[in-house]
Parts: structure tokens; C-alpha cells; sequence
């Protein structure tokens, strides 16, 4: 699993993708030279000059040493989901999965970005397909203007699909979505260069681009070193030792961690050491937004409105209100039902981001298509939160499920008692000031956009108006929400 064993890719070529201009072309916008203008997002202290980080990085090992293990663990939940036992709370593979990585995994994002597709073991599979039989075709250009509508919506079907025919809650349910996918890496793998399933195939590559936003590390390339260079991008091909960057990213013109998962290749490859590592605060990323992209707002969006269907169908009352809505229309059908409350679900958080744009565009002279696209990254921060706080209940309700049925592989006793780590209580306590911080973390990342993007009070503050209200409004939905009792899991 080694990335020190590639070859140049077939597609070699100095790549010219940087940062575009369409935010400003022919636009009458008087900010618009003076944004264009600005500098960057400021990076603090090389990581790579400490001699520990820069002798880990640049190991042959790494991430290996990571990749390894994960692959072993997942392997073990694969075996559990598939052949283990049919009841979710026995089997280890649903409490590893659904309790353990689920819930921990946006914590990765915000302390090291998109780092986990870089150990994930789908694209583990992805190379080693690749290596054995891959074509390495390019990339289709529908699939690059395409891939991430292809991703939310692939995202909807799995989470509409979890709660018709029951995913998390059956073992079997949870191995066929890995099967599922497995698929899916083979076929990439096959056919396409490099990771093109991770970068515009996968939901969770999508959910993690979004979220690595808010990460605190953070890869860049000295532009000082690069205007010199004469490695033709040797960070983007790879060379005859280290691997090319399997993202497609080319470091000397990445402006965001969206695409980044600290694999280390242009590290190693870089002969001008020109790459930094480096610490920044959650959601820096964020403030120096430059060419915001509508389907990367709508996913933002769309992942506040599974978040909230999840707590709403987790919640003792969704019993009371499935009978309500039986009562009253006739309809008995739970697909139905659920699909109709989905749908309307996921639409209220896009429609109040479009109408809070529409607001601003009236006096901020932007389009409403500009101002949903720029502004739905600042809920990125309330996203991250309401799915940690979430996923917390699980973590801390249910984590002792995971110690249970892992020891019981092992031969362990069968445990009785509670799952849970500490009582409803703290657990509520630690969910409201996590969402405080997401509440905090928006409405910051909001106002530094706007004082980026407009030089006037006024066009800050009428731009400013409409979206402190929608943050506000979705945080106390969150927070309605988290008052009321949670369903378990396992
Ligand atoms: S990161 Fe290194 S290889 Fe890539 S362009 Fe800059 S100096 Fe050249
Ligand atoms: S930019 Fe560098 S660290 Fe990031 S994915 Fe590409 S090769 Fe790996």
C-alpha cells in the first residue's frame, strides 16, 4: 500500500488550472478590482521545518503506517457486516462503523482537513486497481463540471435510502453499501487516471472537500520558489519514485484544502523543497474565499438539511408525528411519508440561503446566484458542528457498544448494562457548546467575507443582515432540536 512505487502518469503535462477570474469578469461591481487584488490567506509556521513532523512525512512509510492498520479494522468490519451477526447491537462491525468512525471522522476534518482520504482504504483499492489493471483514461470533462451534482445527489440517495430500507440500523444493509462502493473504486480504478472516484465520485470525498475547509492544517507551495521552477511540476506529475498527486491538485496554484489530503507525494517530489505545512485557526480558510461555486454551497446546504432530518427522525416525537400525518392525510406508506418529509427537509435550508441571498443581492449589486454560492460557505462552520454535536450522542450513548461487541469477537464475556460513556445530560450540555462554537465560527466566516468582498459599511452591513439571520435561525433549529430525547442507534 506503499505510495513509493509510481511511475509517471500518462497525462504528464504542466498544468495550468489556478485560480480563475470569473468572480469579477465584465462586472460593473466598483469592489471588484480591489478584490481581486487581495492578498491571500497568510500562513503561520512550517510545520516541515520540525525535524519529527518533516522525518514523518517524508518517510517512505507514510502514510502507510496509517493506511495499514485502518485497512486491517476495516477489513474485520467488512467480514462483521456481511457474515456477523444479523442484529446491529451484537455486531462489531455496526458499532466500529456507525458509532466509532462515523462520529470521529468530522472531528479529523477540522484537526487535519481532508486527511482521512488519504488513509481511507477505498482509495487504498483505487491505486492497487490502478497499479494491476487501470487503463488511465482522463478524466471525463462531464464528470469534472459534473462530478459534485453527481456527488450531491448521490449523498441524498444514500441517507433517503438509510432510512427507507434501514442502512445504518442492519448489518447487512451497512456491508451492501460497502459492496456498493467497492464496486465503484474498481470500475474508477479501472479506468480512470489517478482518484477520480475520491475526487468527484465520492459522497464522503465530498463531505470531507466541505469540511477540510475548516481544517487547522493546512499544504501550500512557496509561489516564490515555484516562479523559478524548472521540475515541470514534478509536484503535480510525481517522478520516477513517488507517486503523482492523486488528487489532481497542483500545489503551486492551490488556493484551498478542498483537494488536499496531505498524502505527502509533492513533498517527497518537490526537488526545491517549495511546499509548507502549516497551523492555521478553524475555518481561516473560509475568510479568504475567492471563486465560490454554487454546488459547493448547495452540498453545504444540503448537508444541514440531512443533519436535521436526522435528529428529526431520531427524536421519541418523529413516532408521534409519523402517526399525526398517518391520521390526517391517510397515507400509511413509511417510503411515502419519509420521502415527502425529506424532501421538504432538505429544501428548507437551500431555499432560506436563496432567500437570504435574493435580500442581500437587492442592495449588495451581486447576483442572488453570486450571493448564494459565496455566502452558503459560511455555514460550513454551523454544518461541522451540528454534525459533530450529532454524532456525539452516539459516540458518548452508545460508545461502550464497541468495547462490548469487539471483546465478544475476541471470546470475550456477552456485557450487560449501559452503552453509554457519561449521562444525557453532560452529553446535551457538551451539544450546545459545540454548536455555540459552529454558531460563533459562521457568523465570523459571514463577516469576513463580506468586509472582503465590499469596501462600504453599508454594502457590509445590508449583505450582512440577511445571512446573520438564516445562521441564527438554522443554529436554533439545531439547538430545538438537541432538547428533545434521541433514539440509539445500536
Ligand atoms: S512545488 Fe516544487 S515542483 Fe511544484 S512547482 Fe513549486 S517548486 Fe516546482
Ligand atoms: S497536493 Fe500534495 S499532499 Fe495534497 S493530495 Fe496532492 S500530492 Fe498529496
Amino acid at each position: 500500500m506503499s505510495q513509493d512505487v509510481q511511475i509517471r502518469p500518462k497525462d504528464e503535462f504542466v498544468p495550468s488550472h489556478g485560480p480563475d477570474s470569473s468572480d469579477s469578469s465584465d462586472s460593473t461591481d466598483p469592489d471588484d478590482e480591489q478584490f481581486a487584488q487581495l492578498p491571500g490567506e497568510s500562513l503561520g509556521r512550517d510545520l516541515l521545518k520540525n525535524r519529527f513532523v518533516s522525518a514523518l512525512i517524508r518517510s517512505r512509510w507514510y502514510p502507510a503506517v496509517f493506511q495499514v492498520p485502518i485497512a486491517a479494522v476495516f477489513g474485520l468490519v467488512a467480514y462483521q457486516l456481511l457474515v456477523g451477526p444479523a442484529k446491529a447491537h451484537e455486531n462489531a462491525g455496526t458499532a466500529l462503523m456507525w458509532v466509532l468512525w462515523w462520529p470521529a471522522l468530522p472531528l479529523v476534518y477540522v484537526l487535519l482537513g481532508r486527511f482521512w482520504c488519504a488513509v481511507c482504504p477505498f482509495a487504498a483499492l483505487s491505486d492497487f486497481v490502478q497499479k494491476l489493471v487501470g487503463v488511465n483514461r482522463p478524466v471525463p470533462p462531464f464528470l469534472k463540471k459534473y462530478g459534485i451534482w453527481i456527488i450531491d445527489a448521490t449523498f441524498l440517495a444514500i441517507t433517503w435510502a438509510d432510512h427507507v430500507f434501514g442502512i445504518v440500523g442492519s448489518p447487512w444493509g451497512s456491508g451492501l453499501l460497502l459492496l456498493l462502493l467497492t464496486f465503484s473504486v474498481i470500475v474508477s480504478g479501472a479506468f480512470f487516471q489517478r482518484r477520480a472516484f475520491c475526487r468527484y465520485l465520492c459522497f464522503l470525498g465530498g463531505l470531507s472537500a466541505n469540511y477540510a475547509r475548516t481544517g487547522m492544517v493546512t499544504l501550500r507551495a512557496n509561489s516564490d520558489i515555484c516562479s523559478t521552477c524548472t521540475a515541470k511540476a514534478a509536484c503535480y506529475n510525481g517522478t520516477d519514485t513517488v507517486a503523482a498527486c492523486p488528487l489532481s491538485s497542483f500545489p503551486r496554484t492551490m488556493e484551498d484544502s478542498a483537494n488536499c489530503n496531505l498524502c505527502a507525494n509533492c513533498i517527497k517530489s518537490c526537488p526545491n523543497d517549495a511546499i509548507t505545512l502549516t497551523v492555521r485557526q478553524p475555518t481561516k480558510e473560509l475568510w479568504f474565499l475567492r471563486n465560490p461555486k454554487i454546488e459547493e454551497s448547495f452540498l453545504a446546504m444540503a448537508i444541514m438539511g440531512i443533519v436535521i432530518i436526522q435528529n428529526v427522525t431520531m427524536l421519541k416525537l418523529w413516532e408521534d408525528v409519523l402517526a399525526w400525518v398517518e391520521q390526517a392525510s391517510g397515507i400509511t406508506s413509511y417510503p411515502v411519508i419519509f420521502t415527502a418529509v425529506f424532501a421538504v427537509g432538505v429544501s428548507i435550508p437551500v431555499a432560506l440561503l436563496a432567500l437570504a441571498a435574493k435580500v442581500a443581492a437587492h442592495e449588495n449589486i451581486e447576483s442572488t446566484m453570486k450571493n448564494f454560492a459565496r455566502f452558503g460557505y459560511a455555514l460550513i462552520p454551523l454544518d461541522v458542528a451540528a454534525h459533530v454535536a450529532h454524532n456525539l450522542f452516539h459516540l458518548l450513548a452508545e460508545g461502550k457498544s464497541v468495547f462490548y461487541t469487539v471483546s465478544a469477537l475476541f471470546g470475550g464475556l456477552p456485557q450487560e448494562g449501559s452503552a453509554a460513556f457519561v449521562g444525557n445530560g453532560r452529553i446535551m450540555v457538551l451539544q450546545f457548546a459545540i454548536l455555540a462554537l459552529g454558531l460563533a465560527g459562521s457568523l465570523y466566516t459571514a463577516r469576513r467575507i463580506a468586509h472582503r468582498r465590499y469596501r462600504t459599511p453599508a454594502r457590509r452591513r445590508s449583505t450582512l443582515i440577511p445571512f446573520t439571520i438564516l445562521i441564527t435561525v438554522l443554529a436554533a433549529l439545531n439547538v430545538a432540536m438537541f432538547l428533545f430525547p434521541m433514539a440509539h442507534r445500536m
